[in-house]
């Protein structure tokens, strides 16, 4: 085992140890950023974990060495790549080159992006980003935000600025309640945010296309418009990537008065590709909106942009009072990115995809973006032409919903094991009205038609489980 310093300060002193510490890490580093794909790799139980990575934790330590074999032998192969070109399940991720690299810098800067003071240039960077989000989405000069640690958050900030601002500007009647109204296939984490807040959520159907309409919405206000702060619209709903009509919900939003609210996360990305831009529409009006660029906009977890038309609202909310922070708020303060959600210690967690923006410009995300969907479009188009698989709603974005229906749920699942077995792809059923079905969500640019092909015919070839 390697020699450490020795001391209180062993170690955080920079020595020989850390040299070569470093050159096993950075050694690692490149060689999973070679691999290209990386193996997929799966789960393992417990028990083989318990045998082969417990007792990593003891009061002399194991070395650097030692402890990085455990990870690179046991604990990475226990991970699924999330950046393999057939991970296609739930919403894939697929960091840029420069994005991935970036985070390293990240680490080793120890930076605390929360405030002006601490870490201006940050914050500036970070706020490069928000504008040029900002201004792609047609919010006007003066909007901004924050990058938080995911959509879950960042619906949860949006919808207590929306809360709070209600509190401060409405009546609620006696004995009402404060509710949210948002598509029967708004994401969970919207539950999730009312079920914290103590608010109720009012989810309201879709048309048979899967969106919710304007005149669904009106109805619902005209039936009872009591307590509702925020109409929450979905831009690319999470299990078949379809955007709400979001230029009539605006309408009814403004008629109202009501805060308007989108959840982007993973399908707002596409307003920046040029194929489908022109769904968004109404996008520019919003109160608040999030995306999470650890989604569809190839940045490493974890992060969310998430913005607001009037950040002042949010500002105003958000901002955490103590007397040891007071300092933060005297002098030049230009922005202090912890004021705008719920968090106050922060990652700079918006630079890696500034670094990556800036280092291959905003043309290649547009392209990149656009190939998910020319994928989804093509592997569709298949799928129509294929006997015995059908497709289960047309696509919009990037997820394709598709179906053997023959299938059960065990089908489906007896499948997905085997390709995942065969470190091949990584593709879970999914449920549309009670039924199992299967789909592919496509970000990945290294993702291949040939692939997404050879899926689709390994399902026919595939024998029922009870046939
Ligand atoms: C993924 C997703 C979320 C939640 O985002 P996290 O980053 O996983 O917390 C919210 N809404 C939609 C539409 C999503 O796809």
């Amino acid at each position: 085992m390697q020699e450490y310093p020795t001391g209180p300060g062993r170690m955080h002193e920079y020595s020989s140890a850390t040299e070569a510490m470093l050159d096993r890490i950075t050694h690692y580093t490149k060689a999973r950023m070679r691999m290209s794909p990386p193996p997929l790799d799966g789960p393992k139980t417990y028990e083989y974990l318990q045998e082969n990575a417990s007792g990593t934790i003891n009061a002399e330590g194991l070395g650097d060495e030692e402890a990085l074999r455990v990870f690179e032998d046991v604990i990475a192969p226990a991970t699924i790549s999330q950046d393999h070109p057939n991970f296609l399940s739930f919403i894939p991720a697929a960091a840029t080159e420069a994005a991935s690299a970036f985070d390293i810098v990240v680490s080793v800067s120890n930076i605390c992006a929360t405030s002006w003071l601490e870490s201006a240039g940050v914050v500036y960077a970070e706020n490069e980003v928000l504008h040029w989000l900002a201004a792609e989405f047609g919010l006007p000069e003066g909007a901004g935000g924050v990058f938080v640690q995911g959509g879950t958050l960042g619906n949860l900030s949006a919808l207590s600025t929306a809360r709070e601002h209600a509190k401060r500007t409405k009546q609620l009647p006696k004995d009402g309640r404060w509710k949210i109204i948002c598509g029967s296939e708004g994401h969970s984490s919207l539950v999730n945010a009312a079920m914290v807040m103590d608010v109720d959520i009012v989810k309201i159907d879709t048309d048979d296309s899967g969106r919710l309409t304007g005149e669904s919405v009106r109805k619902e206000l005209q039936n009872s418009k009591d307590g509702i702060f925020a109409i929450v619209a979905t831009a690319g709903t999470t299990n078949f990537g379809l955007v709400d009509n979001l230029d009539e919900i605006a309408d009814v939003a403004g008629e109202f008065g009501i805060w308007f609210h989108v959840d982007g996360a993973y399908g707002l990305a596409a307003a920046i590709g040029r194929k489908r831009r022109a769904d968004f529409k109404g996008i520019e009006r919003v109160d608040s909106l999030i995306i999470d660029p650890h989604k569809w906009m190839f940045a490493p977890f974890d992060a969310c942009a998430l913005l607001y038309r009037d950040p002042e609202i949010a500002r105003r909310i958000h901002a955490q009072k103590a007397g040891y922070l007071d300092i933060m708020n005297e002098g030049t303060v230009e922005w202090n990115p912890s004021d705008y959600a719920i968090n106050l210690t922060r990652r700079a967690r918006g630079l890696p995809l500034w670094f990556s923006l800036a280092t291959y410009g905003t043309e290649a995300y547009r392209n990149a973006i656009d190939h998910g969907i020319t994928l989804a479009d093509d592997i569709a188009e298949y799928i129509r032409q294929k006997d015995g698989v059908q497709l289960v709603r047309e696509p919009q974005l990037s997820v394709v919903v598709f179906e053997r229906p023959d299938w059960e749920l065990e089908d489906y699942e007896a499948w997905a094991d085997k390709l995942m077995d065969d470190g091949f792809a990584f593709v879970m059923p999914t449920k549309f009205k009670g039924r199992a079905v299967t789909r592919f969500a496509i970000i990945n640019p290294t993702t291949k038609i040939d692939d997404l092909r050879a899926i689709v015919d390994s399902m026919l070839e595939f024998p029922k489980v009870k046939a």
